[in-house]
């Protein structure tokens, strides 16, 4: 899934492999997936996009955007898989949008469980798109310690912190993938109740948020998703399925996994007290 650190990752790559390609071809899905969204029908993206070339990138909040000339723009979110292949490597056998540069390289567009590939000229009228678009990265300087104090004084006392932070678009970004290592840095349980957290805990959750997610980020995403080559992330995730059951490396405590909020959530029970 993108999240913060894999957005801003395959953005920078796909600035480096496709700026100023041309678009020649575009191949709709071979197996068709249920949950993958377009904008209108796929079949009028090749009008669209042919003959495009391709200005700039953007990664904010769990989507990647690809500007073209034209004001025609690109952009999948959370469950889409973007990969590019030189022109030497085979297509891989099943994908949702298929698109060929002028030089014969191309992406291929995957989906998982949900996902989505948008095509469209000029302004994308969706909520959490525009949401995203619009909001302030914590990997900006402008995400300080007020502008954090704002969102968490502005939520309901009962709120726990994977609802605070990765609910309600509140940060645009933030899932329930990096979640975890930001409340683990924290010494936070994924359920404790924002009015058990003291502003001392509070400056440290705003500490490892902006941290974590930065070192993310440098590393090239975590090591549980996939870049725009296919490769792994250089982030060594504390806390996700690749560590489940392993020793905590503060404490030696066993990581353990439980269902909560719609999602998986990982933490150590002796470094993150409920
Ligand atoms: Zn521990």
């Amino acid at each position: 899934m993108l999240e913060i650190p894999e957005s801003k990752t395959i953005s920078r790559q796909a600035c480096t492999s496709l700026m100023g390609k041309t678009i020649s071809e575009v191949f709709t899905a071979t197996h068709k997936h249920k949950f993958a969204f377009f904008n209108g029908d796929p079949a009028g993206y090749e009008k669209l996009l042919k003959g495009r070339k391709v200005k700039s990138t953007k990664g904010h909040g769990m989507f990647v955007d690809i500007y073209f000339d034209e004001d025609i723009c690109m952009t999948i979110s959370e469950g889409t898989n973007i990969r590019y292949y030189t022109s030497t490597e085979p297509p891989p056998e099943k994908y949702q949008l298929l698109i060929i540069f002028d030089d014969g390289s191309f992406t291929a567009f995957t989906v998982a469980m949900y996902g989505g590939i948008w095509a469209f000229k000029g302004v994308f009228d969706n909520p959490y798109y525009q949401g995203s678009l619009n909001s302030i990265s914590p990997l900006e300087e402008e995400f300080d310690k007020p502008y954090f104090d704002n969102i968490f004084n502005n939520a309901t006392k009962n709120l726990s912190m994977k609802a605070l932070l990765a609910t309600k678009q509140r940060i645009p970004g933030l899932g329930n993938g990096v979640l975890h290592d930001i409340l683990f840095n924290a010494h936070l349980h994924p359920k404790r109740k924002k009015s058990a957290v003291n502003d001392s805990q509070k400056a440290e959750l705003f500490n490892s948020l902006k941290v974590t997610l930065k070192t993310m980020t440098d590393s090239g995403g975590r090591n549980t998703e996939r870049d725009l080559y296919g490769n792994f992330g250089g982030y060594e995730t504390i806390l996700s399925k690749n560590t489940l059951k392993n020793p905590c490396p503060n404490c030696g405590d066993t990581i353990v996994k439980e269902a909560y909020l719609g999602g998986a959530v990982y933490y150590c029970p002796g470094c993150q007290p409920l």
